[in-house]
């Protein structure tokens, strides 16, 4: 089912949680809702699953406008934070409870229930009791549970959080899988930049109630719309450097420094003259000590070994940046390096 939030808003007295939210969510998408603490990602969610009602604004489920439209009367599945699985039910009967309660026949209804537990791996464990299970089995349990009545739109509220990191892991994939085998719509909200760049087809990025970007999560990583987007995707996080644009020669300049970088391709002339250059730091590359046009003379001030690669921390005049290179490549702490930065592989932004 398509999904479509109209200038969707939600007041509570003296905040305003969410802010003219405009986004169309395709049939059977998996779809983040992706942002810090407190940006709207649950007001969002709860408007969806129709616990709270838009103080303004749209939301259709297909053709359908379903502001008025009671909770168990949209077609949804939701699972919780908690998974609020009914602790004295066995697992078989926690799956059936949807069925029971609209009264489908009790061999239906056990039948369906089955089918679920196979989908989320679970048919070894009908008989026992939520308290008897670990984690990532309570939350199979609940999404089962979700998916039993066969809903339109399945909402899932930070599902992962109360797992350890290995599950969290194991769960993210198994959510994908159920969702694109089952082939659902589905919305999951996470604070956890990551999380959402693994699962989901879109990323919708909130922050303050409003909208930053919606798109591809690859996509979102490689063209973030402003600084905050740059920042909020990716780690370790993207560098930011204060520069100096000038629209003469399309190049940019460090400020209080003699770095100059000259672009590649003109950008739009209502930019600069400061501005914020972005660079993530797998973006630079180390060049030939003799280079002097396009190149960025860093002093290396810790040089860490992350795994496979090394982050070299380092200072541009008085910025701090890091660097990642490659394992084997002989830098030492106090060396002055110069970086170039791969092809259209910086970011720039309006100074916020
Ligand atoms: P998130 O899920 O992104 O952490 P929320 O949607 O829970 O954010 O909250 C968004 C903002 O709305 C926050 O400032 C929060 O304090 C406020 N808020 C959320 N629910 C209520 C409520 N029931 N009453 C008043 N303010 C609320």
């Amino acid at each position: 089912m398509k999904i479509e939030l109209k200038d969707l808003s939600m007041q509570f007295d003296d905040v305003l949680a969410v802010d003219r939210l405009n986004v169309t969510i395709r049939e059977g998408e998996l779809v983040s809702l992706l942002g810090p603490s407190g940006c709207g990602k649950s007001t969002t969610l709860f408007m969806l699953a129709g616990l709270y009602k838009p103080s303004s604004g749209d939301l259709y489920f297909g053709e359908k406008r379903v502001n008025d439209v009671e909770p168990e009367n949209r077609e949804i599945g939701m699972v919780f934070q908690n998974y609020a699985l009914y602790p004295h039910m066995t697992v078989l009967k926690n799956i059936m409870f949807p069925l029971k309660m609209s009264k489908v026949p009790k061999q239906e209804a056990q039948e369906r229930a089955i089918k679920m537990a196979k989908l989320v791996h679970i048919e070894h464990l009908l008989d026992r009791k939520p308290g008897q299970l670990s984690g990532g089995q309570q939350q199979r349990v609940a999404i089962a549970r979700a998916l039993v009545k066969e809903p339109k739109l399945l909402l899932l509220d930070e599902p992962l959080s109360n797992l350890d990191a290995r599950l969290r892991l194991e769960m993210r994939e198994e959510i994908r899988r159920i969702q694109q085998e089952v082939g659902i719509t589905t919305i999951f909200v996470t604070h956890d930049q990551e999380e959402a760049m693994s699962i989901s087809d879109k990323v919708l990025l909130m922050k303050d109630g409003q909208y930053q970007q919606y798109s591809a999560p690859q996509h979102m990583y490689d063209k973030p719309s402003n600084m905050f987007v740059g920042t909020f995707m990716g780690s370790p996080p993207i560098n930011m450097i204060p520069v100096l644009y000038s629209q003469e020669s399309n190049s940019i300049q460090m400020n209080e420094t003699e770095s100059t970088l000259s672009l590649g391709q003109q950008i739009h002339s209502s930019y600069g003259p400061n501005m914020i250059l972005g660079i993530r730091p797998e973006d630079f590359v180390l060049v030939e000590d003799n280079a002097t046009e396009d190149v960025l003379t860093a002093r290396v001030t810790v040089v860490e070994r992350i795994g496979r690669d090394t982050m070299l921390n380092a200072t541009i005049g008085d910025k701090h940046i890091r660097v990642l290179i490659e394992p084997d490549v002989p830098v030492q702490q106090g060396d002055i390096v110069k970086l170039g930065v791969r092809p259209n592989r910086y970011h720039l932004f309006d100074k916020e």
